[in-house]
């Protein structure tokens, strides 16, 4: 575990706790909506949560905030759920805002008692209006200075089902001309005659997010809000409705700045689009930015968790590089991933003076070669050499140009643990393209090694034509050209990466099949790849071995 991050919400709750505030309780929750899947702005809030709770042996609910019927799914629930635990953590309890519903509204009639809550007539787009804007003073509605009799029997009617959707509302009283546009009578409930998916068709209203969230904190106890910069002007209410109710030492909101990262979006709405319009195979896409998505790809939770923790808290909105969050994910796999020869643009290297057995057959020795290096105790793996190998189209050039030093004509290179060759000749077919090279191989130099202090300038990996086992590899480019996607026309889609997947065919030693699914193995000198969840001997590139984005 990394070290307690330092900022100014680790700053707020060790104070509290220090002075004994709330009994020196911490208590957060992460309050997601179940109307998609989570995505890489989400981790950031979960990282948050959950680590300040934990930092401090406090605990971390989840809490669906299901207060939107016509959006919302059980089946978000649940992926919220997976994700939340494959990214290592783990919620004390999980909540719904729904379970709340019947005491928010018993909350409410008490408002209403109290001459600080009414029913408004007045349609949405009216509503909107009379609330004025910045510097410009709002309007009283009609409907403000009803009874609390007539206020309460209107309120009960529209719980009822008596009233058609948008036809009223209920609204708090504080203040039509407040400069903060959040306490001009913000609406607390709506008519919305739609069944929600876990409380069906028991009610016709749903309360809003500014009524549901602090007294959904209040009511399970928690004890620092922590949500995103943009609900800054909401705190004031969030404190105003505590206050109303008679809570005291409840819920305190703290925000701050929400994750984004270059070359991606956070958008739920516009990655449902790419869904959509088939721009990727789905949610779990290993181009989507949703935790499905990284998973796929084969980003290690620790890798994401670290770099949440590390890129810091702060309370100002920036980009961070996606190039960042990769060097958190290539340190992280370089410790954990077994080493595996593969080749995924094959050409035929042939070696002609490799020897045959009693019946004619060439010989196959067997190299022993190191899993991992960073982890010794991961042993080693046997791999086979023959006299027909399959090397990468890039490591031969006929005629090489300057500073190329991999295989050419009269050139020695090592192979890699094997040993070295010198191409003598190809083999082109009708149209002049190599599809062959022929080679010579140094006996001595068995095992990559160079009995006579001679140098080699490259090593390349191979693999054994006989015995390879085909795979398909995903390389990916960025989905979105741009850093900032959409800065320029205010369409992030207009910026989307047409050729941000190339699919291959390749060979891999025979150890590759063995690859787990979601697994993530280095292919020497290609990269990180991840084991596809669901279909056998596909591979999505992770990442490189270095920053190859750098340039
Ligand atoms: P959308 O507006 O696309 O529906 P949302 O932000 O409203 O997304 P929620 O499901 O309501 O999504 O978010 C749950 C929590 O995750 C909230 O506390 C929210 O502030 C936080 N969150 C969402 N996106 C980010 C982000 N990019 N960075 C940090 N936190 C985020
Ligand atoms: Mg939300
Ligand atoms: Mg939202």
């Amino acid at each position: 575990p990394s070290a307690m991050p330092s900022n100014f919400i680790y700053d707020a709750v060790r104070s509290d706790v220090e002075q004994g505030k709330r009994d020196g309780r911490v208590q957060t929750r992460f309050p997601p909506e179940p109307n998609g899947y989570l995505h890489i702005g989400h981790a950031k809030a979960i990282v948050v949560d959950f680590g300040v709770a934990t930092d401090f042996g406090g605990i971390c609910l989840l809490r669906l905030d299901d207060t939107n019927p016509e959006t919302e799914e059980a089946s978000f629930v649940e992926s919220i759920i997976e994700d939340i635990e494959w990214l290592g953590y783990e919620p004390a309890d999980v909540r719904y805002a729904s379970d709340y519903f019947q005491q928010l509204y018993d909350w409410a009639e008490e408002l209403i008692r109290k001459g600080v809550a009414y029913v408004d007539d007045q349609d949405g787009d009216a509503i909107s209006a009379g609330r004025g804007g910045f510097g410009k003073p709002g309007v009283n509605s009609p409907f403000r200075d009803r009874s609390v009799e007539e206020n309460l029997a209107l309120f009960r009617n529209m719980r009822a089902g008596k009233y058609a959707d948008g036809s009223r509302v209920l609204r708090a009283k504080i203040d039509m001309n407040h400069e903060n546009m959040q306490l001009r009578d913000p609406v607390m409930y709506r008519i919305r005659k739609v069944p929600h998916h876990r409380t069906g068709d028991d009610w016709a209203i749903y309360p809003n997010y500014d009524w549901a969230h602090g007294q959904s904190d209040a009511i399970e106890g928690t004890t620092h809000s922590l949500c995103t910069l943009e609900f800054e002007s909401h705190r004031p209410l969030y404190d105003w409705f505590l206050e109303q109710l008679g809570v005291e030492g409840g819920p305190r909101q703290y925000e701050f700045a929400r994750l984004e990262l270059t070359h991606t979006i956070t958008s739920k709405r516009r990655l449902a689009r790419l869904v959509m319009d088939g721009v990727v195979d789905g949610w779990d896409d290993a181009r989507m930015p949703t935790l499905r998505g990284l998973r796929r790809r084969g980003y290690p939770p620790a890798a994401i968790r670290q770099f949440m923790r590390e890129v810091g808290t702060t309370r100002t909105n920036s980009r961070q590089s996606i190039e960042a969050l990769e060097s958190y994910v290539r340190r992280e796999l370089n410790v954990t991933s077994q080493r595996r020869m593969a080749v995924l643009n094959p050409l035929k290297l042939r070696i002609t003076n490799w020897p045959v057995d009693e019946n004619g057959r060439p010989v196959v020795e067997h190299f022993e070669l190191t899993n991992n290096p960073e982890r010794p105790e991961d042993g080693t793996r046997q791999v086979e050499f023959t006299g027909e190998l399959w090397i990468e189209q890039d490591d031969f050039r006929e005629v090489p140009p300057p500073k190329y030093f991999r295989l050419s004509p009269g050139r020695e290179v090592r192979l890699r643990g094997a040993y070295f060759v010198t191409a003598t000749d190809v083999v082109k077919d009708a149209d002049g393209e190599v599809v062959e090279v022929l080679a010579t191989y140094d006996p001595a130099s068995k095992g990559g090694n160079s009995p006579d202090g001679r140098k080699v300038k490259s090593t390349m990996h191979w693999v054994s034509a006989a015995h390879a086992v085909p795979l398909t590899a995903a390389l990916y480019e960025r989905l979105f050209t741009t850093e900032a996607p959409g800065e320029a026309t205010g369409e992030a889609l207009d910026d989307l990466n047409p050729n941000s997947r190339e699919i291959v065919q390749g060979w891999a030693e025979e150890a590759l099949a063995e690859a787990q699914p979601g697994e993530v193995v280095q292919f020497e000198r290609l990269g990180y790849f991840a084991a596809d969840l669901d279909q056998p001997m596909l591979f999505h590139r992770t990442v490189g071995l270095r920053d190859e984005w750098a340039a």
